[in-house]
């Protein structure tokens, strides 16, 4: 198992969920656990929704890799990391099951409890690298989670600007300015459509402005 420090200034403030991307569980579990693989995962939630605590919270696991969200840098600093078992893009995108739906909602009712957690800093992979993730990806629908991201933002100054647009939907300047269209998708996969691509129709500012203001 791979597994860092935490440091003592850098608390736990987000969570950060993610698909696993492999053609299946036991690949996924091997992985995660495997010291040699460089990656790890607090928690992984299988296909029949069992909940597997592969690393103990206090330490921090190497899930999220070089990413950025706000004014934060090394995501993992801040964060618990939850992997859905999912083939991903790359072997056949599934959409994930109700019995995960159900097992991550009671997770995370869980760590905001324990970790004082705000609904806006539960975020996708996709966000926090949109230049290099795609998870968990356009099939996980934030409703079956019961999380708003957005709702405190709901009572701020409305606009339309889409780069402004990007910033207040959290996304690190250094990604806005160099990887803009790739942001664009990844907003794209949080509304859920069908087809990501990094146009910006009359429909997708539409979509974008209801997402972060009604
Ligand atoms: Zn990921």
């Amino acid at each position: 198992m791979n597994y860092s420090f935490r440091k003592k200034n850098k608390i736990v403030k987000y969570l950060v969920i993610h698909y696993t991307g492999m053609r299946n569980f036991e690949l996924s579990y091997k992985k995660l656990s495997n010291p040699r693989s460089n990656v790890s995962t607090h928690y992984l939630i299988s296909r029949e929704g069992i909940i597997f605590n592969l690393l103990c919270l206090r330490f921090k696991a190497w899930h999220a890799g070089l990413s950025k969200w706000k004014c934060h840098s090394n995501i993992n600093d801040y964060s618990i990391g939850i992997e859905l078992e999912n083939r991903g893009h790359d072997f056949g995108y599934q959409s994930f099951t109700k019995k995960q739906y159900l097992s991550l909602k009671k997770l995370i009712i869980f760590l905001k409890k324990n970790f004082y957690l705000l609904d806006e800093n539960i975020l996708f992979h996709s966000d926090i690298s949109p230049n290099r993730k795609q998870d968990p990806g356009e099939k996980f629908l934030a409703k079956e989670i019961a999380i708003d991201r957005f709702k405190n933002i709901k009572n701020s100054t409305c606009n339309t600007n889409i780069d402004k647009m990007l910033k207040i939907y959290g996304f690190h300047k250094y990604y806005i300015n160099n990887y803009n269209s790739l942001c664009i998708m990844a907003v794209k996969r949080s509304l859920n459509y069908k087809r990501i691509s990094s146009s910006i129709s009359k429909k997708f500012i539409n979509d974008f402005y209801n997402l972060l203001f009604t």
